[in-house]
């Protein structure tokens, strides 16, 4: 017996979610994370921590309410949009039951899955990045929650609006869809939550980590009916959001906060652009997928060299080489004006 073999066994064949902090990057330029590059800067007001924390801080779920223009209890905050993810399958998946994704997409419906001994099923994404719903609906039996992400972390597209309304219509009465709209505030006109009216099955995953800048303060969101936020209210840990976390996220939700947020969208789009323009021209590169978000998906010649390349210049990007259908693609954040300077000189730099 050795304390590898005690752990579950589900445990033991889990590969962990990989990250460029997590792999030993040592770098100068990081555009893996599809962070914001610059903090914005916040004071604490709150001065009580001897007290336990709200289990969901008023202020912060009102400044959301507000935000996402949706009522306060459709909505349940956590520790970043990942626990929402885990929370979900926790709380609507158990023994036999499937949860169904669209790859290539973003790796933590898998990790969450695997995490709690749930088996997935997946069924690719098409050609041009959108939801086979026949092979969909041939796939759902024992399926409790569908995972589909929009816009789409790596690919940075846009799953079309009619599809997620079928989705949602051959999943009735079945299983939770959930709609991961962590990338939303770049195209905040495609999100799904006017849709929570008609669909008492639809979940949607926001957070703080992108957009709004704040992936080291860890918090996120799950916007649904009220019956299935009761779920969710019963599964997560008494006092998840630690004071300091809810004292910045309410302030980074305030009429100025959130327009710093959209001005800082406006910039990341423009640069983003910029990018696009650089690249494009660049023998290296085959391919440039449109993106709706701070992150583009770049197909090279050789993408596992140029990865290396820039990853021994101290460039940190994240590679998508082992993904489905994504033989040689690179995604890069955007980042700031130098940092994606930095980028383009050094893939136009390399034969
Ligand atoms: C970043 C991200 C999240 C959540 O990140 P948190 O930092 O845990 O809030 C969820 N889904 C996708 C697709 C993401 O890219």
């Amino acid at each position: 017996m050795t304390i590898t073999t005690l752990s579950r066994k589900n445990i033991q064949a889990l590969t962990p979610y990989q990250s460029a902090r997590r792999l030993g990057g040592k770098g100068d330029v990081w555009l893996n994370a599809n962070e914001y590059p610059l903090s914005p800067d916040f004071a604490l007001q709150q001065t009580i921590f001897n007290r336990y924390p709200e289990a969901q801080p008023e202020a912060l779920i009102q400044a959301y309410a507000s935000y996402a223009e949706v009522s306060v209890d459709n909505i349940i905050v956590t520790r970043g949009g990942d626990e929402s993810i885990e929370l979900i399958i926790r709380a609507f998946c158990e023994n036999e039951d499937r949860v169904l994704y669209c790859p290539p997409t973003y790796g933590m419906y898998a990790v969450s899955a695997e995490t709690c001994g749930i088996t997935c099923k997946t069924v690719p994404l098409t050609a041009d990045f959108q939801l086979n719903l026949s092979e969909i609906e041939r796939q759902l039996d024992g399926v409790k929650v569908v995972f589909v992400c929009s816009p789409n972390n790596p690919t940075g597209t846009l799953l079309k609006r009619s599809d997620l309304i079928k989705l949602l219509q051959i999943t009735a009465g079945k299983a939770i869809v959930v709609v991961d709209e962590a990338y939303i505030e770049f195209c905040p006109e495609s999100t799904m939550a006017s849709e929570l009216l008609n669909y008492p099955h639809l979940a949607i995953v926001r957070t703080l980590s992108k957009a709004f800048a704040l992936a080291g303060l860890r918090c996120g969101f799950t916007l649904a009916n009220a019956e299935l936020i009761s779920v969710l209210q019963k599964v997560i840990a008494p006092y998840p959001i630690p004071v300091p976390v809810s004292d910045i996220a309410t302030q980074a939700l305030s009429a100025q906060g959130v327009s710093e947020m959209q001005n800082n969208v406006v910039q990341v789009k423009a640069r983003r652009q910029w990018l696009i323009e650089q690249l494009k021209g660049l023998p290296q590169v085959e391919d440039i997928f449109p993106s709706e978000a701070n992150y583009i998906l770049v197909k090279f010649k050789n993408g596992n060299e140029i990865f290396q390349a820039l990853w021994q210049q101290g460039i940190i990007l994240r590679n998508q080489n082992n993904a489905l259908g994504l033989e040689n693609c690179i995604r890069i954040t955007v980042g700031t004006a130098e940092e994606n300077l930095r980028v383009v000189e050094a893939i136009s730099s390399l034969k």
